[in-house]
Parts: C-alpha cells; sequence; structure tokens
C-alpha cells in the first residue's frame, strides 16, 4: 500500500517513459503525459455521529481527456496518497485507450476506512466530496464511479448531491449507481468477468483448456468474487483466496485442495470482501499467512485486491507451475517483481488491459444513463465479451508482432492513441 519507500506514481513514470521511448514520443508530447492536466486537494467535515466534526482530506486527480470526458473511481482507503492518486488515474487514460472507449483517465478517493464509519458518516464524506468538486466533475467533463471500499450505495449519494447541486437530473454524473436508479446490469460483474474473458483468450492463445486450470486469487471483494464465479464456470478450480480478516485485523490465505465453494465463502465474507477466519476454519479451509496464494501449486494467479502485492521480495515465491498471471487489481506487481515474472517467461495480462471491464460496463451504463434506455444482462455482457475480446487480441497481436512483453505491448497501444488525440487537437 501507499505510504512506504515505494513510490507507485515514480513506478508509472518510469513504465510510461520506457515506452515513450519505444514510441519516439517528442518531448511535449512526453511531458504531457508524464503528469495529470489537473489535481484537487481539499478538506471535507463531517460531523460524526457523536456530535464531533472529523476533518477528512479528498482528492481527484484528472489526468488526461483528449479522447472523452475523464473516467475513473473514488476509493475509500486510510492511506491514500496524492501520488497513488496520480498514478491510478494516468492508468485510467491508457485503460480507457486499450479498451477503445471515447474516455480519458482520472481518480479519486478520501483518506477514511468505512469499516469504522456509520453508514451516516459514510454519507456525509460522500456529499462532501461532490460539494467541493461540484463545477470541477459532471457528465461531460469528468464522471465518477465505484472502487476500492466504495459501492453503488456511495454513487447513488454522490448522485443525489450533484443533482441537488445543479437542479437537474444527470444520471450519466456517476456510473455503478445501484440498478432501477440509474445502473446498468451487468456492472457489477463487469470488472471480474473482464479478467476472466482476457484469461479465457489467454489459455486459448496457450493451448490450454481452461478445465484442466487450477488458479489462486489474492483478494475477495467484488472483483475476485466476480472472477471466481466466471472462472468456475468456464470449468476453473479456485484452490486458495488470499484476503483481510476485520474481526484480527490481517490477511491470511484460505485454502481448500478440492476447490472453494464460492457461495459458501460469501455466506461468511463482510461487504469489504474480508472472510471470517475461525468460521472458514469450521468449514474446512486452512488458514495459511497471507502471502501463501502465490506460492501454490496453480497454473493461474488472479491478483485482484489492492496495489503493490506482488514485490520484488515475495515475486520468487511464485510456483514453478504458473503460467499466467491476471492482474485484477491495478497495479499489484512492482517493477522488480515485473523483472522477475518477464525472466520466467510468465504470460501476464496486465491491469489496465485485464481489469478495463469495469470501465468498459461503465461506459455503458453511461451511454444508457444518458439515452434513459437501459439493456438486457446480455446485451450488456454480450457487448462487453466483444470490447475485451477485441482489446486483447489488439495487445496479443502487437506483443507477438513486436516481440514485446504484454505490459509493454498494452502500454504501447494505450499510449499511442492518448498521444495521438493529444495531437489531433492541436495541444501538442
Ligand atoms: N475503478 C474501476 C477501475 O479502476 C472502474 C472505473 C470506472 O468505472 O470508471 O477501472
Amino acid at each position: 500500500m501507499p505510504g512506504k519507500s515505494y513510490n507507485l506514481f515514480e513506478m508509472v513514470q518510469t513504465q510510461f517513459d520506457h515506452i515513450a521511448g519505444i514510441l519516439g514520443l517528442d518531448s511535449a508530447t512526453a511531458d504531457l503525459l508524464r503528469n495529470p492536466m489537473r489535481e484537487y486537494q481539499f478538506l471535507i467535515p463531517v460531523r460524526m455521529d457523536d456530535g464531533n466534526v472529523r476533518i477528512f482530506r479528498g482528492f481527484r486527480v484528472q489526468h488526461n481527456d483528449a479522447r472523452g470526458p475523464c473516467k475513473g473511481g473514488v476509493r475509500f482507503h486510510p492511506q491514500e496518497t496524492i501520488d497513488t492518486m496520480r498514478a491510478l488515474a494516468m492508468l485510467m487514460s491508457w485503460k480507457c485507450a486499450v479498451a477503445d472507449i471515447p474516455l480519458g483517465g482520472s481518480k479519486g478517493g478520501v483518506i477514511c476506512d468505512p469499516h469504522n464509519l456509520s453508514p451516516r458518516e459514510q454519507e456525509q464524506i460522500c456529499r462532501g466530496w461532490v460539494r467541493q468538486l461540484a463545477s470541477n466533475i459532471g457528465p461531460m467533463n469528468d464522471v465518477p464511479a465505484p472502487e476500492i471500499m466504495t459501492t453503488a450505495q456511495h454513487m447513488l449519494w454522490m448522485l443525489d448531491e450533484y443533482e441537488s447541486i445543479h437542479g437537474t437530473t444527470s444520471p450519466g454524473f456517476i456510473t455503478g449507481k445501484p440498478v432501477g436508479l440509474g445502473g446498468s446490469l451487468g456492472r457489477k460483474e463487469a470488472t471480474g468477468y473482464g479478467v476472466i474473458i482476457t484469461l479465457r483468450e489467454a489459455l486459448a492463445e496457450l493451448g490450454i483448456e481452461p478445465q484442466n486450470t487450477v488458479a489462486s486469487v489474492q483478494g475477495f471483494g467484488n472483483v475476485a468474487q466476480n472472477a471466481i464465479r466466471l472462472y468456475h464456470q468456464i470449468g476453473g478450480k479456485v484452490v486458495c483466496v488470499s484476503c483481510w480478516d476485520q474481526s484480527d485485523q490481517t490477511s491470511y490465505s484460505f485454502k481448500k485442495k478440492d476447490g472453494i465453494d464460492l457461495d459458501t465463502l460469501l455466506s461468511i465474507t463482510d461487504q469489504f470482501g474480508g472472510i471470517h477466519k475461525d468460521k472458514a476454519r469450521d468449514l474446512g479451509y486452512e488458514i495459511l499467512e497471507a502471502d501463501a496464494w502465490l506460492e501454490q501449486n496453480v497454473d493461474i494467479l488472479i491478483p485482484a485486491a489492492l496495489e503493490e502485492q506482488i514485490t520484488g521480495e515475495n515475486a520468487s515465491k511464485i510456483n514453478k507451475q504458473v503460467k499466467i498471471i491476471a492482474e485484477g487489481a491495478n497495479s499489484p506487481t512492482t517493477a522488480e517483481a515485473d523483472e522477475i515474472i518477464k525472466k520466467r517467461k510468465i504470460f501476464v495480462l496486465p491491469d489496465f488491459l485485464a481489469n478495463a471491464g469495469g470501465v468498459v460496463c461503465s461506459y455503458f451504463e453511461q451511454v444508457q444513463s444518458n439515452m434513459n434506455y437501459y439493456w438486457e444482462k446480455d446485451e450488456v455482457l454480450g457487448k462487453l465479451d466483444l470490447k475485451m475480446t477485441s482489446a486483447f487480441i489488439a495487445v496479443n497481436e502487437l506483443a507477438k508482432r513486436r516481440k514485446l512483453y504484454m505490459r509493454d505491448a498494452a502500454y504501447v497501444i494505450g499510449v499511442s492513441r492518448v498521444a495521438q488525440a493529444c495531437k489531433d487537437r492541436g495541444w501538442v
């Protein structure tokens, strides 16, 4: 997580500089794209349930909007930093470009821990965040969405505040809303499903049948849960998940050799994706240390929790059997770990390709909201499959043709599309 010596923004800037070199970007374009165009930092005073006022710090970073309105989630996390926001906003620009949707990149957040906040206090933070940004975000310039520890309910409070301020109904202001109140069917599933759609394509590329594969997953929030559901449907088996246990504030890996049962595990999971360790033990799960998920004898690793989880220290523990890493989280792999993975020739589905399903479906939601005409779930998921498959094919073809690492190939496509839009507009 942020706050350690590792700086995520410096890492993505270094990755960007490498790609700028491959693409031969001129210095003005490189200067424009290696930093966010706009950033907002502000304080949100909230009267707490005990009557005292607490001050929360909020952020919104808009990296680039040459291809369309900025788009990106709002995170609630106790260790949030402006540099993590900058890094993740930049990744959103590449993500929307790789998925080929007409949106730019942004990210926002508030330093807070919703585990320790009442629903009313969370509502006040959501409304305060929108009040601070009301004239700088909106359906035509920057569209928020759920992220780490934010939900459809948070999005609805934010929408309500935005509409109250502007005196309009503007369901296209925000995505990830509840279905029936401007949300899209399939949005909840979209990020996790998208990870598995790209995984399905990668397996086909490697000539491996999904039903002969076994996976280990880090995280058990919305992305991980839906990824596991679709992976089970295509025949795969998950033997280990790693996540947070709120009861003793520690992460563990939960292992079941014969394969986990998703619905049983969900019945002992809190709203933030934390599994209760003692209840899992009662259900026959082995409780292992946090990092054990990446040591398992599996074909596929799916990091679907937070950034900076596969590091220079633990990457050497990755089991020899692992053939594919499908990055459900944003930036789960540090630069040092990436070098180790590259040398071992593990097939990587990089974050801003693999987890683009969420923002792709957000785009569909915004289109539906603006039209006030909502599609059937099959239509949404069919369109999602098409977009994710096309994005995978484009990146994979380029990787093969130019002998590039998959992450570099994804970067080349994402960065060159954003750079081209900046040039076409006459910005550089
Ligand atoms: N927070 C998600 C992401 O990182 C979704 C963003 C969105 O839907 O705008 O891709």
